[in-house]
């Protein structure tokens, strides 16, 4: 951490050199002295500071200053520092207006020119100020911080990024703090761009892509190697899983996830039910630690990459990404998972990422303590989703079509939900329109059984309402069911026989899709168990399947 700054700011420059000698004399060991020759000067270096969250302990500031004053100043530079003391440099003559700025601006002292001695007039005072200051004022966060307003569905996304990539940050709501309000508006020149990111060493980054933001964490963004045995597209527990057996089995293998990794099981609050755990274990802990195996064993894993199009050229299968570039490989597995079907309901797409949210959005409950949140679904991630935002909200209602979970939730969510006391769950009722003007304000339902509806006010939406097929990337190319599932091995075959275009001697492998050497696993694969483990078992057994197809390239 920088130390605390002291900043002196004065238009002459000897004036400026004298003070700044004493100031360096005395304080150098535990301040860093900072000199400015004008009020603008001076407010520039302040905004820097400000975004490199670098402590400012004092300004000592002469009231001379002909562009700017140093009262002037002064009210300018406690908008971003209001805790920092504040000293102005006099002359007899300024008296009336240092004593009319104590008020003003809360001045914590006037020095009168000259300050010799400074052992007798100048360090005892700064001394009492600094040491005042430092028992008041906490230590700054020294990490990267993300400004935005709750309601705004891009600062979510970069939260949820951050969060999902466990890369700790502090969030500054600037409908809450009034300093973050006043350094983005710095930043971004009152545009009204958010969220602003701020880095340790000052740089910033306003309304950044994923990749943008991983490129500038040091999240490995682009592929090291020009080619891979296996290209693993998803970075879920079937995709991680697979990384793991095959850079353990020596395949080069890398692995490409448009999002952060972890998949759908990233996002679940707790997993109850992976073996090996028996106390549960968060998604993002699961993600965590297989993304360090496969990386352990030697597989490179992309984020916020996104794969657009898979291209067959004799044995190599070419993967293109979403910024242009290609990998080469001999065997691909898609494993790309489900996402969330959307909810069509007036009034909500506005609201999506800015209070309406699909999904558990972990990074986002803590902003609904004491909120009234509703949460749509009957199924087993809903029920996780609902105990998890149990823990903030004052009240949970989930929202239900059937009349009962019992035949959509297992029951141990079922049994958690009725001994939880801010959980209800309103049965046979749909969401028929929502609204707000920056975020939810209510939600108008609809009792199925008898017809009538209800608005009541609400505070935000979480949204579990079953998955589609992310497999448009290989629509075309492999077959997939009605529905967009990816048919593999023994699925292919249509009365006995292999599927068209299939021209090897032998059947397609277990996980192999109709073309050769391309494979699925995962949610993503037609007639699958959707859980965890299947996933992981999938993505495991795999690998061997793509052996089998090395052997033969
Ligand atoms: C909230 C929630 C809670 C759950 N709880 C449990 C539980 O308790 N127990 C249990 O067993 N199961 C649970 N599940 C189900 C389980 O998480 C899934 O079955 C599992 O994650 C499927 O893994 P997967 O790797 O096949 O796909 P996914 O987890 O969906 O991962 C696929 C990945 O591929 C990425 N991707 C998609 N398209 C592309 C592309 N074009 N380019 C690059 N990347 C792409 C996605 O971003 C995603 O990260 C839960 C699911 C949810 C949503």
């Amino acid at each position: 951490m920088a130390k605390p700054i002291i900043m002196t700011i004065d238009d002459e420059p000897h004036v400026l050199n004298a003070i700044a000698r004493d100031l360096q004399a005395h304080y150098a060991g535990d301040y860093q002295i900072v000199r400015a020759g004008s009020g603008t000067e001076a407010l520039e270096a302040v905004q820097e500071f400000k975004r490199r969250n670098t402590p400012v302990a004092l300004f000592l500031a002469d009231q001379r200053m002909p562009a700017m004053s140093g009262v002037e100043f002064l009210a300018q530079a406690i908008k971003l520092y209001p805790e920092s003391k504040k000293v102005l440099l006099t002359a007899y003559a300024d008296t009336d207006a240092a004593i009319a700025s104590i008020n003003a601006i809360g001045l914590d002292y006037y020095l009168m020119k000259p300050w010799d001695p400074p052992e007798e007039r100048l360090y005892p005072v700064l001394d009492d100020l600094l040491s005042d200051w430092l028992a008041n004022v906490p230590a700054p966060y020294d990490g990267i911080r993300v400004a935005g307003t709750l309601w705004s569905a891009t600062s979510h996304k970069v939260k949820d990024f951050l969060a999902r990539s466990q890369i700790a940050y502090q969030w500054l709501d600037i409908e809450r703090d009034s300093q973050a309000l006043a350094l983005v508006e710095a930043t971004t020149g009152g545009q009204p761009r958010l969220p602003v990111v701020f880095f340790p060493d000052g740089s910033t980054l306003v309304d950044p892509s994923l990749r943008k933001l991983a490129d500038r964490v040091g999240m490995p963004t682009q592929a090291v190697q020009p080619f891979y045995d296996l290209i693993i597209i998803g970075a879920g527990p079937a995709g991680l899983a697979a990384a793991v057996y095959a850079a353990s089995e020596g395949l080069r293998t890398i692995v490409i996830e448009r999002d952060a990794a972890g998949g759908q099981a990233g996002t679940s609050a707790r997993i109850e039910n992976y073996l090996g755990f028996p106390q549960g274990i968060s998604g993002a802990d699961l993600t965590r630690r297989a993304m360090t195996q496969a990386k352990r064993l030697g597989a490179e894993v992309l984020t916020a990459q996104e794969v657009v199009g898979l291209r067959i050229e004799d044995s190599y299968r070419i993967v293109t990404l979403d910024d242009g570039s290609e990998l080469n490989g001999h065997a691909v597995l898609v494993a790309t998972g489900v996402k969330v079907r959307e909810l069509d309901v007036p009034g909500m797409e506005p609201l999506i990422g800015a209070s309406v949210y699909y999904g558990a959005a972990s990074s986002e409950a803590v902003n609904y303590q004491g909120r009234r949140v509703f949460v749509i679904g009957a199924a087993n991630s809903a029920g996780q989703g609902a105990m998890f935002l149990s823990r903030y909200a004052s009240e949970v209602t989930i929202l239900i079509r059937g009349d009962s979970l019992t035949k959509s939730m297992s029951r141990y969510l079922i049994d958690q939900i009725e001994r939880t006391e801010n959980i209800s769950v309103r049965a046979n009722s749909e969401v028929t329109a929502v609204s707000g003007s920056h975020h939810l304000e209510t939600i108008t339902l609809k009792n199925n059984l008898t017809d009538e509806t209800e608005t009541v006010p609400a505070d935000a939406i979480f949204i579990f309402i079953g998955a589609v097929p992310c497999s448009d990337i290989v629509a075309g190319i492999v077959e997939r069911s009605d529905t967009g599932f990816i048919l593999t091995g023994p699925d292919l075959k249509r009365e006995g026989h292999p599927p068209r275009n299939w021209t090897l001697k032998r059947d397609p492998f277990l996980l192999e899709t109709s073309v050769p050497g391309v494979f699925a696993a995962g949610d993503v694969r037609h007639g699958v168990v959707r859980r965890v483990a299947s996933a992981v078992g999938q993505g495991a057994v795999c690998v061997s399947f793509v052996h089998a197809y090395l052997e033969t390239v």
